[in-house]
């Protein structure tokens, strides 16, 4: 088998053609230019075998950045295992959102909870340079792939262990943000991501807890002023926005993503005053 045809076998299989130059480059360490520019030369017996191998887990839905092991976010290269939610494109909304609102942040220090593989929390880490970064997350073994790719990337964040505000008790930031779990449990959704950590991806019931719990908390940890930034479901904005108001935050609007959907809410603590 040479490249061509085993690509054209993934496409026969169901296989998106990205998705399989990705398994395949990542199987001979190459790019996918350079698949591209080589699609004559054959596979050995090893190389093939390995990449039918990826090709029958990508169908049985394992994410492609799980297969490779990395996943690129608001360009910067990831390690992900299946500890960890995959980083999609749309928060890379919020990561510029925050960006926007760091320069005018009335205090030092941001912090992203429930940071996964550390996506939020490195890119601002990355862009926002001297920002004081904090993330936390309720899994260690998130956090262990988080540590990992702040290391790899050199970028400096204060990673703490516990549920959303539980391990920062005292401290309070001049911008907080959040990609919480907020699928609903019986969304039908989340067969097709069942390879992912359901508790990232839901809290159970109607999607709202975890969004819920990080709003009530956060008068406690936010500089006056300072911003709470959250993305949630396409459905849930006006949930969020209602949350905000009833705890007394202001300048309460939301952000569409790329696909128009309502996609992240955010509000500064008790501005009004
Ligand atoms: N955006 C993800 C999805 O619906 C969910 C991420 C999350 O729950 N924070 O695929």
């Amino acid at each position: 088998m040479h490249i061509a045809h085993a690509l054209a076998h993934a496409h026969d299989l169901g296989v998106d053609r990205l998705d399989a130059q990705l398994l395949l480059a990542h199987g001979l360490q190459q790019t996918r230019s350079w698949l591209i520019t080589h699609d004559e030369l054959p596979l050995d017996r090893r190389q093939q075998q390995a990449y039918l191998d990826a090709l029958a887990r990508r169908l049985a839905g394992v994410p492609v950045a799980y297969l490779v092991g990395e996943r690129e976010f608001f360009g910067l290269s990831l390690t992900v295992t299946p500890d960890v939610l995959v980083p999609r494109p749309e928060t890379e909304g919020l990561v510029e959102w925050a960006l926007e609102l760091l320069p005018s942040a009335p205090g030092p220090g941001v912090v992203d909870l429930g940071t996964g593989s550390g996506a939020i929390a490195l890119a601002l880490a990355r862009h926002a340079p001297p920002a004081a970064v904090v993330a936390t997350d309720a899994s260690a073994a998130a956090l262990d792939v988080a540590r990992g790719n702040a290391a790899r990337h050199r970028l400096a964040v204060e990673f703490v262990h516990g549920h959303w505000w539980a391990p920062l008790a005292g401290r309070r930031f001049g911008l907080a943000v959040s990609n919480p779990p907020y699928v609903a449990g019986d969304d039908p959704h989340l067969l097709a991501l069942a390879h992912e950590p359901r508790g990232a991806l839901t809290p159970e019931g109607d999607g709202l807890a975890a969004l819920g719990q990080i709003v009530a908390g956060a008068p406690d940890h936010l500089i006056h002023g300072a911003w709470l930034l959250l993305e949630h479901g396409h459905d849930q904005a006006n949930a969020v926005r209602r949350l905000l108001h009833a705890r007394g935050f202001g300048k309460v609007s939301t952000r569409s993503d790329l696909a128009g959907l309502e996609r992240c809410t955010g509000a500064a603590w008790a501005p009004q005053g």
